[in-house]
C-alpha cells in the first residue's frame, strides 16, 4: 500500500515539517494511516505522528476527525474540568508531500497498549475488579469531558480504542532501540520503517547519529535488551511496566467515528458488540450510546468475555439475535421503547412482544458473573447493579457519564 494514494514511506532519520519532527520508527498502522514515533524538536518531547494515506477518500475522513479533535482540544485549557486528560489530544497538524501524494499528519501524545491487549494477556479471564473500577472511572471521566464539555459523542467505545498512557521515559527506550539498530548497521526490520534499504542508503557516519542521539536521548541512554525484538507485540510491551495498571492511567483514543451531539454523521454507529439498544432498533440516539458501550467494556474487562456476542443462525440475523439476547438479559422491554425504532417491527410484534421464534432463555447479569466468571454472590450483585444502571434500555433515562460516576460501585 506504499503507492500513489496510499501510505507515505517514512524512514528513520527524516526531519519533517521544516525540521520540527525527527522520525524514528513505526508504532502502528491502520486502514487509513501509519503512525510513527517522532521527536518534537520544538517542544523537546516524543510524539506520535499519524500520517494519513493520500487518496481523497482518506483525506476527507481525516478532515472530519481533525475537526472533532480541534473541538476537543479547544476546551482542554479551561480550568477545573474533569476528564480532559482522559481523551487523546491532537497537539499539531500539518501536510506532508511525498512520492505518493499529499498526506495529512496529526500529532498526538505517545500512548501505550490497548485494553484489548490487557484482556488478551489475562488469557481472556479478565483483570482484577479493582483495576476494572479504576479504568472505568477514568473512561467515564473522559466521556464526561467529551459529552458535557465538547458536545461530542465518541461512537466507538471498545477495548481497542482505550489505551494506556505512557511516560516520556518509557517512550525513550523505544527510540533508543531504533538508534541501536541503525548504529549496528543491521538492516531495519519492517516494523521499524517501511523501507529498510532507504534507511540504510541514507545512513550517515556514526558520529553524525551519535550527535543526534545525544541531543534527543541525552547522556543517560537507556539500557536495552540484548536481543532486539522485531515482534510488534513484544515491542509494545516495553511501553507497559510490570504492573501495567499500578501507576498508569488510560486515555480514550480514535475519534475517527465520533460525531457532534447535535450533528450526527450516521444512523449506524459503534462496533457491533458494543452497539446500544436504540441503534440496534434503528432509533434515535445521543451521548448515552457511549454509556451503553462502557457497560459492555466493563463486563469484558472483568470477565474476558463479550457481554453480547450474537451470531446469525436459522432463527435470525445477527442484529435480531443480538436484540433477543438483550431481551433475555434485560427484558422484557417496555412496549413504547421496543417499538420506537424504524427496525422495531422486524423483531417485535404489534403488542411489543419479541417474535416468539427469536426468544432465548432469560438470565441475569448476576448469574452470568457467578456462573461464567466464578464471582462471589456479593461482588456479582454490586457489579451487576452498576452494569444494569448503565444498560437502561431507555436512552433518555440512561445515566450521563457524570451521574454514572456517582454510582456506589465506583465509590468503593
Ligand atoms: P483504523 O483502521 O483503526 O481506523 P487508523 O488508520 O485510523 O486505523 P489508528 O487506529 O489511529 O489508525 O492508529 C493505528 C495504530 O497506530 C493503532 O492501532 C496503534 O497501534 C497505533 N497508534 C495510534 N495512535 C497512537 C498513539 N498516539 N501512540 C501510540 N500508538 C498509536
Ligand atoms: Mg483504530
Ligand atoms: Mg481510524
Amino acid at each position: 500500500e506504499y503507492c500513489p494514494g496510499g501510505y507515505h514511506p517514512l524512514t528513520f532519520g527524516e526531519w519533517l515539517h521544516q525540521g520540527r519532527y525527527f522520525c524514528t520508527r513505526k508504532l502502528g498502522w491502520g486502514q487509513f494511516s501509519t503512525v510513527w514515533l517522532a521527536w518534537d524538536n520544538l517542544e523537546k518531547r516524543f510524539v506520535a505522528l499519524k500520517v494519513i494515506k493520500s487518496a481523497q477518500q482518506y483525506a476527507d475522513v481525516a478532515r472530519d476527525e481533525m475537526r472533532l479533535l480541534v473541538e476537543v482540544r479547544r476546551h482542554h485549557s479551561q480550568e477545573g474540568i474533569i476528564g480532559a486528560d482522559r481523551v487523546v489530544q491532537m497537539l499539531d497538524s500539518f501536510t506532508l508531500t511525498g512520492p505518493n501524494g499529499n498526506h495529512q499528519c496529526m500529532v498526538f501524545d505517545v500512548l501505550g497498549v490497548t485494553l484489548l491487549k490487557l484482556i488478551a494477556e489475562s488469557d481472556y479471564k479478565g483483570i482484577p475488579l479493582t483495576h476494572v473500577r479504576q479504568v472505568i472511572r477514568q473512561v467515564l471521566e473522559g466521556l464526561h469531558y467529551l459529552h458535557a464539555v465538547c458536545g461530542v459523542i465518541h461512537c466507538d467505545i471498545k477495548p481497542e480504542n482505550i489505551l494506556l498512557a505512557t511516560t516520556q521515559d518509557q517512550v525513550r527506550r523505544l527510540a533508543a532501540e531504533a538508534f541501536d539498530l541503525v548504529e549496528s548497521g543491521r538492516s531495519l526490520p519492517a516494523s521499524f520503517t517501511c523501507s529498510c534499504s532507504l534507511a540504510l542508503r541514507r545512513r550517515r557516519s556514526l558520529c553524525f547519529w551519535d550527535k543526534v542521539r545525544y541531543s534527543i536521548l541525552g547522556p543517560e541512554d537507556v539500557g536495552l535488551p540484548a536481543h532486539l525484538k522485531d515482534d510488534n507485540d513484544m515491542r509494545r510491551q516495553l511501553l507497559v511496566a510490570a504492573d501495567p495498571l499500578g501507576p498508569s492511567s488510560v486515555v480514550i483514543a480514535d475519534l475517527g467515528n465520533a460525531c457532534y451531539i447535535d450533528n450526527h454523521f450516521s444512523d449506524e454507529i459503534q462496533t457491533r458488540q458494543y452497539r446500544c439498544y436504540e441503534v440496534l432498533i434503528g432509533g434515535e440516539y445521543g451521548p448515552s450510546a457511549d454509556i451503553w458501550s462502557v457497560a459492555c467494556v466493563a463486563y469484558e474487562l472483568a470477565t474476558g468475555r463479550f457481554l453480547f456476542s450474537a451470531q446469525a443462525n436459522e432463527h435470525g440475523s445477527v442484529t435480531e439475535n443480538h436484540l433477543a439476547a438483550i431481551d433475555a438479559l434485560l427484558g422484557p422491554v417496555p412496549k413504547h421503547i421496543a417499538l420506537s425504532g424504524h427496525l422495531s417491527r422486524r423483531i417485535y410484534m404489534h403488542d411489543g412482544q419479541l417474535r416468539p421464534d427469536l426468544k432465548q432463555a432469560s438470565t441475569s447479569i448476576e448469574k452470568l458473573l457467578m456462573k461464567e466468571s466464578g464471582m462471589d454472590a456479593t461482588e456479582a450483585g454490586k457489579f451487576s447493579d452498576f452494569l444494569k444502571y448503565l444498560l437502561d434500555l431507555d436512552w433518555k433515562k440512561r445515566p450521563s457519564a457524570y451521574e454514572a460516576l456517582q454510582h456506589p460501585w465506583l465509590k468503593n
